[in-house]
């Protein structure tokens, strides 16, 4: 049986493709349309899963994406979107309601898989640059019913967001050329340009609750890198590092493209102590058993927390 993501996938690579004269993406974006408003519908079976929805848009956004192709912009993986869902879902437990930001959301695939891992009681918020990938990411949390509230701006800039209980950021990775508004962040160095993922970090930690969590998927190098010091010092100061997961090589075309991910928590005044970090490596992900223990560990650290 045809299922419903396949569905979804043909309904809009027929649509953009029998449109070429707009960039795909930009069909995509009026099939997404067409559908809410009722005009248009792909073929679905009884009933659909947010999930399937995700999954069936995302499918069409990657064949998209190679035309709309620019370094940086790669949308997050399933595979760590999954492991970073469970994470989340885990760690926000007890909360009835929780409120959570991705600063660079780009096409919100991250943003909408952690939504989709944590039920329906999560408000979203999401920061992205890129005004096409926010109209895409709009139009598709209209069809997943997920409420988030956009912002088409560089997320380095004043954040018009109240403090959340949560941050998923997959963060964009190399120099941030606005020296000037650098200057506003503790880990701007004193020569050269700051790195945007460290600034990206430091401004998720201003936007967090005390007691809330961070998690990032950041170069494996992270911690190694030639302006690592200003990072050390600032983690030291602002913020407890809980977590940092090692990810499977081979999910990654080279050993420079390797990322883990780090989880961070901001202090709180009556936190008393310095808890555990949980170092650890995600095993290879086709090995069921070994990918079972390696989420058992998790969900057993999260329960000492
Ligand atoms: N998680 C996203 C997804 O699933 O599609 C992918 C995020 S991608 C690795 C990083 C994103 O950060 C890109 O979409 C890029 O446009 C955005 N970005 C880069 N610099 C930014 C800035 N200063 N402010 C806001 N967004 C920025």
């Amino acid at each position: 049986m045809v299922t419903n993501t396949e569905h979804i996938f043909k309904f809009l690579d027929e649509f953009a493709t029998s449109n070429k004269e707009n960039l795909y993406l930009e069909s995509i974006i009026e099939a997404c349309n067409q559908w809410l408003s009722g005009e248009v519908m792909p073929r679905l079976n009884a009933s659909v899963t947010k999930e399937e929805i995700r999954r069936g848009i995302q499918l069409a956004v990657l064949k998209g994406m190679k035309e709309h192709a620019q370094p940086n912009h790669q949308m997050t993986p399933d595979a760590i979107g999954m492991l970073i869902g469970h994470f989340a879902s885990r760690l926000m437990d007890k909360k009835d309601q929780v409120t959570l930001l991705d600063p660079a959301a780009g096409t919100g695939n991250l943003l909408f898989t952690v939504m989709n891992a944590m039920g329906e009681k999560t408000v979203a918020t999401s920061v992205e640059i890129d005004e096409l990938l926010v109209r895409l990411s709009a139009v598709s949390s209209n069809l997943l019913e997920q409420p988030v509230q956009f912002f088409v701006q560089d997320a380095l800039r004043p954040l018009m967001v109240d403090p959340v209980d949560l941050v998923v950021c997959d963060l964009p990775v190399g120099f941030y050329p606005d020296d000037d508004n650098a200057l506003n962040f503790e880990m701007m160095p004193a020569e050269g340009h700051a790195y945007s993922h460290h600034l990206f970090i430091e401004q998720s930690m201003n936007h967090l609750k005390g007691g809330g969590y961070g998690i990032f998927l950041v170069p494996a190098s992270l911690f190694e890198s030639d302006q690592s010091s200003l990072l050390h010092r600032y983690v030291k100061k602002n913020a407890l590092v809980r977590a940092v997961i090692q990810l499977p090589e081979s999910l990654f075309r080279s050993t420079v493209h390797e990322k883990s991910i780090l989880v961070l928590q901001k202090p709180e005044a009556n936190m008393k102590g310095t808890p555990d970090v949980l170092l650890t490596k995600v095993p290879t992900m086709s090995d069921k058993h070994a990918m079972a223990s390696f989420l058992r560990k998790i969900d057993e650290w999260v329960d000492e927390q």
